[in-house]
């Protein structure tokens, strides 16, 4: 607690009266602590490729100087370690703008249908690339709901990229639509896989900054470790819910739903 006395004076002008304040800071020392926490994560986030990067430098102008095959390998190696720290600044980047725009609520309505059929196609390569079947499983009519284009794409194309990275041989990306008792109509997308899925002590940390299940797998699979923290901002912004369900050897399920905007066109 923080404590502070003040003198307040009274509104019949009789003397002032002493006032004691206390402040609950538990609050706001555990943001100062997430914050110091996120700085420290970033980082080192950004020094493990650097260091990598130096060495590789080092190495290239002593030892491998005049070693061709060497010389390939390495600038290789170099490269990927240099996208790596690319894809951790866009993140970062992409983290800081959603958070500046939490509080301002979209205004533009979205088909999430339509945006669930372009990742999947976007995803499509990647998808052959690993072996992975996507299929979208979506009925009749549009999926409106109130959002901002860019942001919506990036949550969904998160969610497979996911899926297809960590999973097994099938996703399927689901829409369908839900009445909740306290918020009404929604939109729901689920993200479905049959990977190994993730054990229950993992489930609630998933959307944390850096947070990963098995570091050297997001590592090797070019993960920043910032995937769903800014899934999970943007869905603050947009009044949407994430939820995970997933069962250890049978796969995980993802799902976000939105408010649905009324506006629907569909029968
Ligand atoms: P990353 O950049 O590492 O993919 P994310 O924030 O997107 O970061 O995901 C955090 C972690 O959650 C991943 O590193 C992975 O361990 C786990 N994860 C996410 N989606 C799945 C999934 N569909 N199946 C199994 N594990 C998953």
């Amino acid at each position: 607690f923080e404590v502070q006395i003040g003198a307040l004076p009274m509104p019949d002008g009789s003397g002032p009266n002493v006032v004691l304040f206390l402040r609950d800071l538990t609050a706001a020392r555990r943001l100062e602590a997430m914050r110091v926490d996120f700085v420290a994560n970033a980082s080192h986030e950004l020094r493990t490729p650097l260091a990598s990067l130096l060495g590789f430098i080092e190495t290239l102008q002593g030892p491998a100087r005049n070693d061709g095959p060497a010389r390939e390998r390495f600038l290789a190696i170099m490269r990927t370690q240099a996208q790596r720290m690319t894809r951790l600044i866009d993140d970062l980047l992409s983290l800081s703008r959603i958070e500046l725009r939490e509080h301002v609520a979209p205004t533009r309505i979205v088909d999430l249908g339509a945006l669930a059929r372009q990742m999947v196609d976007a995803q499509a390569p990647l998808a052959v690339e690993r072996g992975v079947a996507i299929r979208l499983e979506a009925g009749e009519g549009t999926y409106p709901v109130l959002g901002d284009p860019d942001e919506l794409l990036r949550v969904v194309e998160n969610l497979i990229e996911n899926a297809v990275k960590y999973g097994g041989r099938t996703v399927s990306v689901a829409l369908s639509r839900d009445t909740d008792p306290r918020r009404g109509r929604q939109v729901v997308l689920d993200v479905r896989d049959d990977g190994p899925g993730i054990s229950p002590e993992h489930i609630p940390r998933l959307t944390e900054r850096f947070y990963r299940v098995d570091v050297a797998s997001s590592r090797q699979q070019g993960g920043t470790g910032l995937g769903l923290a800014i899934v999970k901002h943007s869905l603050n912004r947009h009044r949407g819910r994430l939820s995970f369900e997933s069962v250890l050897g049978a796969g995980t399920s993802v799902r976000v739903s939105l408010p649905e905007h009324p506006g629907r066109d569909d029968p």
